[in-house]
């Protein structure tokens, strides 16, 4: 059969098929130290499996609203109003399934064909793809590591044209780690209300913060600001909840229903008794969240050290999330070949920066325990003087 158009302009999630041939391969029995995945090594906290379990029990297996369990959308607007300082009701939330759907749900719901769309590279792979199956133009803008891989609003103001819809913003970043500060977060708002754009916020990683970094989410610079800004998020990193697939957007209501008519015409509701386990990882003690953050900050601590004593790498130092994002420009080779070879020869699984927009660089997540780290970095140094 002859594929639609729209499918075949979009790449693969390139994260997505190395995790699962490091995964293949330690099946096979082989030792792989993988890096790939983003996604924390820790269990779900027990007290968000066992509400699940407790809902399963409950007979809390039928079909519920498309948009989530109206409990969730209070509890995510609750938290949405006391972390974030953004006044949201629950019929400005719509639970998704995971970050991801939110995000996809929003282009599909605001991207009309030949629209703009502002993305800071290096990037999370899907935030390209997305826009180009609604039919938009990702505009793509370079970062570097002089400016710790922050676009400035001198740069996003010089991108905005009479197309640009929306503008990505993703703090703390997804490949790089990078924090925005609250001043260049409030920096970035003032262009984007002044030009009358909209900014989708991923703050999927608001809580894993490191030493002095913040998280201001820029609907909460001003009521200008929350006018033109949608949030995205989920529970995948901060609760270890991954497979659970549950997220959220929240935004202006007409856009929030709008998103809910496509759910309700395409998905439906997320599984029912996995929104019951979000309602509890926000209504019960954080404890979990941080007692995960202090272990991604101690391996943060070793991994950033130990890599920057390898000749020939280079890594900027993260403030968030748990990727550390590194140059291999010295080494010479392609970051496809690079990341193959590396698999192939030492069994190391790493993610290719061209993934992310960006030659010349990788990414390592470190959201796996310290032995595989340190036998991880042993190998990629070994890799790496055999080339240099
Ligand atoms: N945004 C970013 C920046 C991410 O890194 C991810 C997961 N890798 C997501 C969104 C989506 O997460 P999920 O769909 O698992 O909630």
């Amino acid at each position: 059969m002859e594929l639609a158009n729209r499918i075949q302009q979009v790449s693969p999630s390139m994260t997505l098929a190395i995790s699962a041939k490091a995964k293949a391969m330690k099946s096979e029995g082989i030792d792989v130290c993988s890096f790939s995945a983003g996604e924390p090594d820790f269990d779900t906290p027990t007290h968000i499996r066992e509400a699940a379990k407790r809902a399963l029990d409950e007979g809390k297996t039928r079909y519920g609203p498309a948009a989530g369990e109206p409990a969730l959308r209070d509890a995510i607007a609750q938290k949405l109003r006391t972390d974030n300082q953004l006044n949201y009701q629950a019929d400005n939330v719509i639970v998704t399934n995971g970050g991801k759907h939110a995000l996809y749900g929003l282009m599909m719901a605001a991207i009309n064909p030949g629209d703009e769309v502002i993305i800071p590279t290096p990037y999370w792979v899907s935030y390209p793809e997305m826009v180009k199956l609604a039919g938009g133009h990702p505009v793509l803008i370079h970062t570097t590591p002089a400016s710790g891989y922050k676009l400035t609003p001198a740069q996003l103001r010089a991108h905005i044209t009479d197309k640009t819809k929306l503008f990505v913003l993703n703090s703390p970043s997804n490949p790089t780690g990078t924090v925005y500060t609250p001043a260049e977060i409030r920096a970035l708002a003032a262009v984007v209300v002044e030009a009358g754009i909209y900014v989708v916020s991923d703050e999927i990683y608001e809580k894993i913060l490191y030493g002095d970094a913040q998280h201001l989410s820029i609907g909460a610079v001003s009521p200008e600001a929350f006018d033109r800004t949608i949030i995205s998020n989920g529970f995948a990193k901060a609760y270890a909840m991954t497979g659970w697939r549950v997220g959220y957007l929240a935004g202006p209501q007409p856009l929030v229903k709008a998103v809910g008519v496509l759910q309700g015409q395409s998905t439906s509701n997320v599984c029912t008794f996995a929104q019951h386990g979000a309602i509890a990882a926000l209504t019960s003690s954080q404890a979990c969240v941080e007692t995960m953050r202090l272990a991604f900050a101690e391996r943060r601590e070793f991994i950033y050290e130990r890599l920057n004593r390898i000749p020939g790498l280079s890594a900027t130092r993260p403030d968030g999330a748990f990727y550390l994002y590194c140059s291999i420009e010295s080494v010479g080779l392609p970051s496809i070949q690079f990341c193959e070879a590396l698999l192939e020869e030492k069994h190391v699984a790493v993610i290719p920066g061209q993934a992310f927009g960006k030659e010349g660089t990788i990414r390592i997540s470190y959201a796996t325990d310290m032995a595989t780290i340190e036998a991880g970095m042993d190998r990629l140094e070994a890799f790496v003087k055999a080339r240099l």
